[in-house]
C-alpha cells in the first residue's frame, strides 16, 4: 500500500512494521517550480543512499535503514516523521547566500544547523527553536539531540567527501519516531539532498539541474564511482 509519495520517493507499507523507499527519476527543485525526469537517477541515488547509511550505521548513527532490496528500493523501519528540515551548513550556498546577500562559496566561521517546517505548501521556511517549541513541533530536548545527531553525521560526511577529493557544502536530513520511541534518522542522503563539489566549485549534486549547469546524471555517477572507490 502506498503511504506517501514526495517529489523523488514513492513509500509504501511493509509487513512488520517496515516500509518500502522507492527512488523516482523525477527531479525538481524550487518546490516543483521546475521538473524533469533524468532516467537512471533513482537508481543512482538508491545505491548512493544505501552506502552513506551503512556509513552512519558504522558511525553508531540511529537509522531507519535496514537493507538495499533492490536497484531502486531500500527496505526501512517505518518512522513518525518529524516535520522539521535539519540543514547542515559547511559553505555558504543556495538559500542562505540568497537570504543574507551573500557570494555563493564564502566560507563560515563555525558550522550551521538550522531548522525548516517541512511543508511545501509554506515553501519550508525557516524557523526558530523558541517557535518549534511554542508550536509543539518538537521539544528542547529533541531538538539538542537532532543538533547533536546532524553534526556527529556532518564529521563523517565531511572526512569521507574529503578523502574524496569532494567538499560538502551543505546537506539536509529528516528524522522520525520509531513506533519503540527511538529517533532515527529517515528519508535519504544524496546528491539530491545535498551540496558537493569538487576543487573548483563545480557542481556534483542537484544544482546541475537547479542552475542548469551540467549534466546531473554523470554528476551523480562520478559520486557513486568515487564512493565505490572506482
Ligand atoms: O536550498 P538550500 O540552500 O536551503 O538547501 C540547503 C541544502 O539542503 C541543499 O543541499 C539542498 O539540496 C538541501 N535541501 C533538501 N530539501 C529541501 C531543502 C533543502 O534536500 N526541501
Amino acid at each position: 500500500m502506498l503511504l506517501y509519495e514526495g517529489k523523488a520517493k514513492k513509500i509504501f507499507e511493509a509487513e512488520n512494521g517496515r516500509v518500502t523507499l522507492f527512488f523516482k527519476d523525477d527531479a525538481t527543485a524550487g518546490n516543483r517550480a521546475k521538473e524533469a525526469q533524468f532516467k537512471g537517477k533513482g537508481q543512482l541515488n538508491c545505491e548512493i543512499s544505501a552506502i552513506l547509511f551503512e556509513m552512519m550505521r558504522n558511525a553508531g548513527i540511529k537509522t531507519h535503514y535496514i537493507s538495499k532490496k533492490d536497484e531502486r528500493t531500500h527496505l526501512c523501519h517505518k518512522l513518525n516523521i518529524i516535520p522539521i528540515e535539519v540543514i547542515v551548513r559547511n559553505i555558504a550556498a543556495g538559500t542562505f547566500c540568497k537570504r543574507y546577500g551573500l557570494d555563493v562559496g564564502q566560507t563560515l566561521d563555525n558550522v550551521i544547523v538550522e531548522w525548516c517546517v517541512k511543508d511545501d505548501d509554506l515553501n519550508d521556511p525557516p524557523i526558530c527553536d523558541d517557535a518549534i517549541t511554542a508550536l509543539g513541533m518538537a521539544t528542547i530536548d529533541t531538538l539538542n539531540h537532532l543538533r547533536d545527531q546532524a553534526l556527529k553525521i556532518n564529521d563523517v560526511l565531511t572526512q569521507l567527501f574529503k578523502s574524496l577529493d569532494l567538499k560538502l557544502v551543505d546537506f539536509k536530513l529528516e528524522f522520525g519516531y520509531h513506533a519503540n520511541g527511538t529517533i532515527l534518522l529517515g528519508d535519504e542522503i544524496c546528491p539530491d539532498t545535498m551540496r558537493l563539489w569538487n576543487k573548483n566549485n563545480e557542481s556534483f549534486d542537484k544544482d546541475l539541474f537547479r542552475l542548469d549547469s551540467g549534466d546531473l546524471l554523470a554528476g551523480y555517477k562520478e559520486v557513486l564511482n568515487k564512493l565505490e572507490g572506482k
